[in-house]
């Protein structure tokens, strides 16, 4: 099984020709709402990939988090995990401007209320043979279930976004880092991503995604390159969270790391090619007819 601990939101996106100045109001061309978080999105890609996923966390009791809710369920996610709560579900609350840039305000809501691990938390991980683990909760909890989970020899994978200044003792329990690039960058004060990730793979392994350049496994003294497939890429959201959701199945299975990578980045390559987050994600017969 694999335990996703993370946040849930639900994304409200407005696309505009040009984002606001101070003071200013500008009409919108279009209004869309999608739920999102990293915590939902890993635990999505996860289990549409054919993983046994659980997400711990929490919503509101409002719409927007029963939403979510059945979403995760309709793909197989176990949402008994995913706590209702008194504040509201998560938002972001997301703008595009006509040249594809955005700007981003989050407002975590529910999420921050997840401040210490409880019982059920602790079953889940322990039934896991993976974690997965982001930012995008409070970090002393993230701290928590990582300490936990390596004390119980269950696997700890962690996305390092959004990219904070990590206490070592976390980065110590961590079994599997998958920054991406400008994470890796900011988390090892190194500006080369390369030099970055072999800075950070002290303690375990680190996975660096680029892009459309692929990816890069550095264990030890050991660097392999893991390439992208070539795709015509429409939309990236959320193509980390395919690639971090994707690898934890591989290596809750018991693939080898060769295996588990490029599995990885065809369903990320999958994810690109069509619009949106959870609506882009692959399923598993998907994966294996496009590595056929
Ligand atoms: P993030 O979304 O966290 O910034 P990346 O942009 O590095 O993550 O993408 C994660 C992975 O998705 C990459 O390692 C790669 O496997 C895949 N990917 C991203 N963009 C493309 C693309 N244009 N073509 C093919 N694969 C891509």
């Amino acid at each position: 099984m694999i335990a996703v601990l993370g946040s849930a939101n639900l994304d409200l996106v407005v696309t505009v020709d040009r984002a606001p100045g101070r003071g200013e109001t500008v009409t919108g061309r279009t209004f869309t709402t999608v739920p999102g978080g990293k915590g939902a999105n890993q635990a999505l890609a996860a289990a549409r990939a054919g993983g046994d996923v659980t997400l711990l966390g929490a919503v509101g009791d409002d719409e927007f988090g029963r939403r979510i809710a059945a979403l995760l369920t309709a793909s197989g996610v176990d949402v008994s995990g995913l706590a209702v709560n008194e504040l509201p579900t998560g938002t972001a609350h997301i703008t595009v401007d006509g040249t594809g840039d955005n700007s981003i305000v989050v407002v975590p809501g529910a999420n921050g209320t997840v401040a210490r691990l409880t019982d059920a938390h602790r079953t889940a991980i322990d039934a896991a043979e993976v974690v997965l683990l982001q930012l995008e909760l409070p970090l002393p909890l993230v701290e928590e279930a990582a300490a936990y989970a390596r004390s119980r020899g269950v696997r700890v994978m962690l996305t390092p976004a959004p990219a904070v200044p990590l206490p070592p003792s976390l980065l110590a329990a961590v079994d599997v880092l998958v920054p991406n690039e400008h994470e890796a960058v900011l988390l090892a004060g190194v500006a080369d991503p390369v030099a970055a990730a072999r800075a950070l793979a002290a303690s375990g392994d680190v996975v660096v995604t680029l892009g459309a350049r692929g990816a890069l496994r550095v264990n030890g003294a050991t660097t392999t390159d893991v390439p992208a497939f070539a795709v015509e890429a429409v939309d990236t959201t959320a193509a980390g969270d395919t690639f971090a959701g994707v690898l934890a199945v591989g290596l809750a299975a018991g693939l080898e790391w060769p295996d588990a990578l490029r599995r990885a980045s065809a369903a990320a390559a999958l994810s690109v090619q069509r619009p949106g987050a959870s609506s882009s994600m692959p399923d598993r017969g998907e994966i294996d007819a496009f590595l056929a």
